[in-house]
């Protein structure tokens, strides 16, 4: 009973928008009205991840600070919240996707004044793949953006799902007077600045009289209301299991800075947002891979690394790897184990992420996520149960889509650059690939500053200076063959593109484009995996 009711109060989501739309200001809010920080501005500090350049500086700053608050959890209204925020840069948009494996579901924040951006197309994508339900906020009502009717429509071709108002603003910019919120037929009068706190804002019920609305509000009162109705009457009724479905999306309007509208959004989590789900996963019985449904509530702890992510200091080598509870719950001393190796966890080292600062677990349930240091051992992908035999898949790994070979400065680090690239490789900073017949390294990457990245890290954390020289190589697939014999004959065909990455998953290395349809005419038993789950 206390498990249903401890995963029924969890609400895990990410939040993702494009850089400058207001992210940072709006968790910062949303964790100050929950009350999971005191002060304003704590946490500013994740403002240097707002413009990644090639800067190495930046780099080590962004890496340090999205350790430091890429999960934060908040209590409110006896709900326990966890946020997950997903990285800026677009080089690093696996990892973001890897994130969104991990949440059931997803706050947009988009400028009002420029809609829809190109990151946000991103995620929104990935969203959809995965059908997350998105709760939308349009965020900078206070300046002179665009028509809200506009914005809504934009939204609505972008996520290919219709809006439903749950807010409306009334003017906007130096005119802009409030929201009103549809349920309550009340309107909030907006307030520049940022020391009110969301109950100080006036709330005027619309029955009050449209009159004194009118006279107070001018000419954008009513324009409000009438673009109001054209909007609640070109979009379809709220319907709470077609957002859950990701069909729907509730929209609602504000101002981050101002601390306006960011409560409606806080309740929106908790009303509307969905507690864990089920999740498949596959049971060995009888040495025999069967699917099994495990729910938020069962016994049996069970979890996935979406993350590991290297420490600040470079002088110890500790990992975090991030954990996303599906099943069971968590308490401090528990035994853990590595699915894949059967390797046990340290107990000791668990903690979990109360806003900014990491505190010792007391206990985590379905839709936590718990962090946990290692010193290697732990993949991406992997994982976590009590002893369970159960295996979760679906965290993808794409096939890069540039390649290097890597060269070492001083052969005496070989050891080094191997440890190194082992753990990089685990972390999902960068592919690994180990060419079959030998020779260099070769690095596989999604976007270009992975490389400068790994280079940098290399040398600073692991004490190996690389060269990374151009690789012949434009993409991989991962092979999987009708039987063990088909296998053979296909490494046998193709000796020198044959690699292992980090998992020791099996690759074919290919050169241009025509190289799968090829390989694939003589070998017609052979798969070529685009992504990998990792299994
Ligand atoms: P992020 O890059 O998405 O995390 O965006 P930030 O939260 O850092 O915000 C980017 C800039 O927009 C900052 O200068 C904020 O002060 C500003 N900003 C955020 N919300 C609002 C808002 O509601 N109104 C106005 N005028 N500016 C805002």
């Amino acid at each position: 009973m206390t498990y249903e009711k401890e995963t029924r109060r969890r609400r895990s989501f990410a939040i993702i928008s494009h850089p400058d739309a207001g992210k940072t200001t709006l968790t910062e809010k949303l964790l100050l009205f929950s009350g999971a920080i005191q002060i304003a501005g704590a946490v500013k500090g994740r403002k240097a991840s707002r413009h990644a350049t090639s800067d190495w500086m930046e780099i080590e700053k962004q890496r340090g600070i999205s350790v430091a608050s890429s999960v934060m959890q908040m209590v409110y209204r006896d709900h326990v919240i966890n946020l997950l925020d997903t990285p800026g840069h677009k080089d690093f948009s696996e990892d973001t996707y890897r994130v969104l494996t991990a949440v059931d579901s997803a706050l947009m924040v988009i400028d009002a004044a420029n809609g829809v951006e190109a990151q946000t197309r991103r995620l929104i994508e990935v969203c959809r793949q995965r059908d997350t339900p998105i709760i939308t906020f349009v965020n900078k009502m206070d300046r002179e953006v665009r028509d809200p009717l506009d914005i809504l429509d934009e939204v609505e071709r972008e996520l290919g799902m219709p809006c439903v108002p749950m807010t409306w603003p009334v003017g906007q910019g130096k005119r802009f007077g409030g929201i009103i919120n549809l349920r309550t037929q009340a309107m909030s009068v907006f307030e520049a600045g940022s020391e009110k706190r969301p109950q100080d804002f006036e709330s005027i019920p619309l029955k009050d009289g449209h009159a004194r609305l009118e006279q107070r509000f001018g000419s954008a009162f009513t324009e409000a209301l009438d673009s109001m109705e054209l909007a609640t009457g070109a979009s379809p009724e709220w319907n709470h299991a077609d957002f859950l479905a990701a069909r729907q999306t509730p929209v609602f309007f504000g101002s981050g800075v101002n601390n306006f509208g960011v409560m409606e959004v806080l309740d929106a989590l908790v009303d509307l947002a969905p507690a864990p789900k089920a999740r498949t996963s596959t049971v060995i019985v009888n040495r025999q891979p069967e699917q099994k449904t495990i729910e938020p509530a069962d016994k049996a702890f069970s979890g996935v690394v979406f993350k590991v992510q290297a420490n600040m200091d470079a002088n110890h080598r500790d990992r975090i790897a991030f954990v996303r509870i599906a099943s069971g719950k968590y308490s401090p001393g528990m035994k853990l184990k590595v699915q894949r190796s059967g390797k046990e966890l340290r107990p000791t080292s668990v903690v979990t992420f109360l806003s900014q600062r990491r505190e010792a677990v007391e206990e985590a349930y379905a839709g936590d996520i718990i962090g946990f240091t290692t010193h290697g051992g732990v993949q991406l992908g992997d994982t976590i149960t009590d002893g369970a035999n159960l295996q979760f898949t679906g965290l993808p790994f794409f096939a890069p889509e540039m390649f290097a070979t890597v060269v070492l400065k001083n052969p005496l680090r070989t050891k080094q650059l191997q440890q190194g690239l082992m753990q990089l490789g685990e972390e999902g900073a960068i592919q690994v690939f180990k060419p079959d017949a030998g020779g260099n390294m070769l690095l596989g990457a999604v976007g270009q500053l992975q490389f400068e990245v790994v280079q940098h890290r290399l040398k600073t954390e692991y004490d190996a200076e690389v060269r990374l020289e151009p690789s012949q190589y434009t993409s991989a697939r991962w092979i999987s063959a009708a039987s063990p014999d088909e296998l053979k004959k296909f490494e046998a065909a193709y000796p020198l593109r044959m690699a292992h990455d980090a998992a020791n998953a099996l690759a074919y290395m290919c050169t241009s484009p025509y190289d799968v349809r090829l390989a694939q005419e003589r070998f017609p038993k052979i798969t070529f995996h685009p992504l990998r789950e990792h299994a």
